[in-house]
Parts: C-alpha cells; structure tokens; sequence
C-alpha cells in the first residue's frame, strides 16, 4: 500500500483497453497499442496468412472451377478467424505486458491485492486473478535475477506487479470511508487510516500502473515456508516479531509487506542486523538488474524508464 512513488506517477486520463476494444481483426481499432496488441496482431496475421494462400492460385476472384468450394473455405476461414481471435482476446494484454509466469515460472508469487489478505481487507478492483503482470523487459530483468538467486537457495516473491488504475481508486475510496477496525490497522499501526490520503501514503495515481513498480521479497528455499495464513486468527500488527505477524512464508525483512511504518524503511535503524543484511541483499540482487529500491518501502523497486502511460485494464487469469 504505502506506495509514496505512487502519488509522483503523474499519469494524464488513463489508455483505453485492448481486451474488449474490438472483435475485429483491426490493429487501427487498438488505437493507442497499435504495436502492443499481440493477440490482434497474431489473429490479423493468421487472416493475411489464409487469404494470401488464396491469392497464391490467382483467385482474387472466385474462378468457375471454385463453385462450390468457395463458400465452404470462405465459412471455415470466417470460423477460424473468429476462434484465433477469441483465443488471442484471451490471453492478450495490452501495453507489451505479459504474464510473468510466461518468463519465468520459478519466480514464487503472492499477489495480496487478488485476496483479502491485504490492508483492505478484500480483492481490490480490477484484480480478478493473483497473477504478475509486468512489462516484458521488466520480466525478463526479474529472470535474470532469479537466475542469480536460484545459485543461493533463495527465490524472488512477487507481492504486487502492474496495477489496474482502478484498484488505486479503490485504495482512495477505503482510506476514505470513515471506518477503521482492527485489521485495517494491522498494516499501519501508528498512522490514522484517515491520514493515509493526506501524508501521500494513498494516491489515486500509482507507478505500479505504469509497468514500472514492482513490491516484491525474498525466499530462502531451506527454510520451512509451510506457515498458511489463518482467516480466524487474529495476527499483530505488521511491525511485530515475525512470528507474531501474519505469515508471508519469506524472509524476515523486519516488518511485513505493506508496512506503513518507519520500520518498514529501507535503512531503518530499528530492526536487527540480520533483517537489516536481507534488505541490503534483495537490493543488491534487484540492482544489478537495474532495479532501485524506493527508501520508504524495503519491497517496492521500480526500474527507471520502463514506466510511461498508465493502464487500467482488469487483470485476468492466465489460460495457457
Ligand atoms: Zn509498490
């Protein structure tokens, strides 16, 4: 949550979608993605593909020896076309995002705003599967360094990746909503949710929108991560012991993910010395990518350049 980054993302209104854009085969109906649309692009290739077949027998015109024929090829070719696309609309994503357990399906991941174990309480908006979708350099920088970690037992979790805009406006509307319980303040313990808005915690603007962020931790995978979150238990606050804490089956970085506390800074003067060499090891591993850390959140990295308009398409489960 406590995404200051978030609040500098100045994005203008947000892109279209591509994913319900259109049913026809047209790169110009993807207007602004006319370069990312690969299902439309791959669909509106398989068309080109077939007709040209056609035209190989010189038949732009229906030939006598066709009658017949014609008809039949011109019904399979319209059906073909129509399954492609459907298939392609399913799986494409606009923006050069793609699902990042297409890259690297070793990268473990836990996306909290897909279920309710997150500062809100539920499923954020927009996020109808727990997937990470990222930029397509993004996720293969992400590879490279899972590949690096892979060579010390460790692995790289994925708490949250692109964001929908939309989520970021139902972050806004809670933190604005004149409740506060218990859980809500699990995630930040000595800030009044109230407040969260105002001091730049909450924004209706997030780079993880853009592609760009990412809040991620780490696994050592010798250790026991068996720990499950338990619904009817009542957990301590995000700054308590880990043991204490809701279990996120990771490393202890010193505080739980989503933090909004000075604990949960990167540098933090507060947490052992053992949690402190964690965070400096994730942003040495996430560095060398080019990644860099933001210093109020150990788990949000961003990677300069890779942002640009923000998105507010739905995330959707991977089907392949
Ligand atoms: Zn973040």
């Amino acid at each position: 949550m406590a995404d200051g980054a978030r609040a500098k993302a100045g994005a203008g209104s947000y892109p279209l979608i591509c994913l319900n854009a259109t049913t026809r085969p047209s790169v110009s109906s993807c207007w602004r993605f006319s370069s990312s649309c690969s299902g439309l692009s791959r669909a509106s290739t398989f068309s080109i593909a077939f007709d040209a077949k056609k035209d190989a027998d010189g038949r732009d015109e229906p030939g006598h020896d066709d009658v017949g024929e014609l008809p039949l090829k011109a019904v399979l070719s319209a059906l073909l076309v129509t399954m492609t696309i459907s298939t392609a609309q399913a799986q494409s994503l606009p923006g050069g995002f793609v699902y990042l357990r297409d890259i690297d399906p070793t990268i473990i991941q836990d996306i909290r705003y897909a279920t309710p174990n997150n500062f809100v309480g539920r499923p954020l908006a927009g996020y109808g599967a727990g997937e990470c979708v990222v930029k397509r350099d993004v996720g293969l920088r992400l590879k490279a360094v899972q590949q690096d970690l892979a060579a010390q037992n460790l692995s790289l979790k994925m708490f949250d990746c692109y964001r929908p805009a939309r989520a970021s406006l139902d972050m806004v509307r809670w933190s604005q909503n004149g409740h506060e319980t218990a859980a809500d303040r699990r995630y930040n313990p000595h800030i009044a949710k109230s407040e969260l808005f105002r001091l730049g915690y909450i924004a209706s603007r997030s780079q993880h929108s853009t592609g760009a962020a990412l809040d991620l931790t780490l696994v050592d995978l010798k250790a026991d991560n068996s720990a499950r979150i338990d619904p009817a238990k009542s957990y301590a606050d995000c700054t308590a012991p880990v043991a204490a804490r809701l279990p996120e089956g990771s490393v202890d970085m010193g505080t739980g993910y989503d933090c909004t506390d000075a604990m949960g800074h990167t540098a933090a003067p507060s947490i052992t010395p053992e949690q402190r060499a964690w965070r400096r090891r994730l942003v040495a591993a996430m560095a060398k990518q080019g990644f860099v850390n933001y210093s109020k959140e150990w788990w949000h990295f961003s990677l300069p350049g890779a942002g640009g308009a923000a998105y507010d398409f739905p995330i959707q489960p991977r089907t392949r």
